[in-house]
């Protein structure tokens, strides 16, 4: 709550979650790999996803945007229950862009073709005007010299900022980055991760999976520690990272640091 200056009386903040999911459960078979996860992410806000290999981080991300389905519990994106199908979830995946490990950028198209595709498609936008945003995004991650190129003519590094720039076009609402640097070359990690910091400073809600500690310090506002399919604690990057309270995180801390 904050106060009206005005009046002193306290209003409500626009407190809805822009992501929110609750109880939610998901099996592979007799694997359980999420267990009743209850998570809101605040808009704007930049949460960080960290914890071992095979906790379930991927698959919360999936689900997020549906692309796994889950068994029961309640995924909602800006107030709005995840659809099961349709056009409806074509809407609603629009509103969450995902960003992952391998670019998953269509080889055959031109760097420009593959961030104009998806609002020509998805949203109808005149296909001179998509690419004119295009070019803008392009410019904006750093790669408009590479417009015309085809995908396996840039770097691992530059791809995946086309690949960010490719989820920015559909005007999505959050970002979602599963491990976006962990296939990248050494070099190359920070001009992703810089890319990502602006993002996040410029208010975009992000939820990321990444081992990255430097990146959670410097635009993580919570960072979320996952093991076996459960949330077993969350805290601000600082606190976690010095004082991590369970024993599962500072074991999974003693290896990564
Ligand atoms: P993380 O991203 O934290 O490494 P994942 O979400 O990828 O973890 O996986 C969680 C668990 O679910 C792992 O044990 C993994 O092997 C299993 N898993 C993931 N996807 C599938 C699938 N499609 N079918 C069966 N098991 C899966
Ligand atoms: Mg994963």
């Amino acid at each position: 709550m904050t106060s009206d200056t005005t009046s002193g009386q306290p209003v409500p903040e626009q407190a809805a979650p822009l992501v929110s999911l609750k109880n939610v459960n998901k099996h592979f078979g007799d694997l359980h790999v999420l267990r009743d996860i209850n998570l809101d992410v605040a808009r704007g806000e930049v949460v960080v996803v960290i914890g071992p290999s095979g906790s379930g981080k991927s698959t919360l991300c999936r689900a997020i945007n549906r692309l796994e389905t889950i068994d029961d519990g309640e995924i909602t994106i800006d107030g709005k229950a995840l659809p099961a199908e349709g056009k409806a979830l074509a809407k609603l995946r629009a509103d969450v862009g995902m960003v992952f490990q391998s670019f998953n950028l269509f080889a055959h198209k031109s760097i420009l073709d593959n961030v104009a595709l998806g609002p020509i498609k998805v949203k109808r936008t005149k296909t001179a005007e998509a690419k004119e945003k295009a070019m803008a995004l392009l410019k904006r991650v750093g790669v408009d010299n590479q417009a015309n190129k085809l995908p396996a003519q840039l770097s691992g590094g530059q791809q995946q900022r086309v690949a960010i720039a490719r989820a920015l076009a559909m005007k999505p609402k959050v970002m979602l980055f599963d491990e976006p640097t962990s296939a990248l070359d050494p070099e190359m990690i920070n001009e992703v991760l810089d890319t990502m910091v602006e993002l996040a400073q410029e208010g975009m809600t992000m939820i990321v999976v990444t081992h990255e500690m430097g990146f959670a310090r410097k635009a993580a506002d919570r960072v979320i520690f996952m093991a076996d399919g459960q949330i077993v604690e969350q805290a601000a990057p600082e606190e976690f990272f010095t004082n991590p309270k369970s024993d599962r995180a500072k074991d999974f801390l003693g290896k990564i640091l």
